[in-house]
């Protein structure tokens, strides 16, 4: 743990930015582009840590989130044929490889490219099987959202939560800074509810009137 210069309070020493504050705490003056990559590290170490907590949600700051916007990513179909082809793909990739390992363990060849060509054949049977398996998750969750639409649902880690309308999907985003320190946010589900998230200090949560949300996206809709 260090204290804050400028606010007093603890933090983990591995941070650059204050969690609460946001002022700077590093030893030196940083160059800018140091400032950057320290800033992308504390965004790393901050989002690595454990999930939201139900205590800060109970803090949470309701309905302060106005840049927020809905961005189509296509029709369901289409997401649910690009997630099929690739469980194809890695199930004929995954078959491939352990066929080629149990074909070079016949083959004439030298003991050590036989084992370097197995260990590799078994390392993509591994990433293709981890490929399947998230894109199977990500199949179900887009089913789950063809049938019931308006209900926001985090399908994929590096994408904010999805919903569907009128057999188009739509991924929530906000442009929105947090209040207290100007971090970015992340949207995050919990518990079926959407949680704005600093990527500054995980305690620092936003929610908002989902009910709201979807009457405006629906007006916005209609309009164009
Ligand atoms: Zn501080
Ligand atoms: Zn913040």
């Amino acid at each position: 743990m260090k204290t804050c210069k400028f606010c007093g309070k603890e933090f983990d020493e591995n941070l650059t930015f204050c969690p609460f504050c946001g002022k700077e705490n590093a030893e030196r003056k940083l160059t800018y582009v140091e400032k950057k990559k320290a800033r992308e590290k504390d965004t790393e170490i901050i989002l690595s840590k454990a999930s939201i907590q139900d205590e800060d949600l109970k803090k949470a700051n309701e309905g302060q989130i106005s840049w927020l916007y809905s961005e189509k990513i296509g029709t369901i179909n289409s997401s649910k044929t690009k997630s099929l082809i690739l469980i194809v793909l890695s199930v004929i990739a995954m078959i491939g490889c352990v066929v080629w390992a149990q074909l070079t363990l016949k083959n004439d060849i030298q003991d050590n490219l036989k084992l370097l060509i197995v260990v590799a054949a078994y390392f993509a049977v591994a990433v293709a099987g981890a490929i399947c398996i998230s894109e199977i998750y990500v199949f179900r969750a887009y089913l789950n959202l063809e049938k019931q639409p308006m209900v926001v649902m985090k399908v994929t880690f590096n994408k904010g939560p999805m919903f569907s309308y009128k057999d188009m999907l739509y991924e929530m985003k906000t442009s929105e800074k947090c209040h207290l320190c100007e971090g970015d946010l992340h949207i995050e589900e919990k518990d079926g509810q959407i949680v704005f998230v600093c990527s500054q200090n995980r305690a620092h949560l936003y929610t908002i009137n989902m009910e709201e949300y979807f009457a405006q996206f629906k007006e916005k809709i209609e309009q164009n």
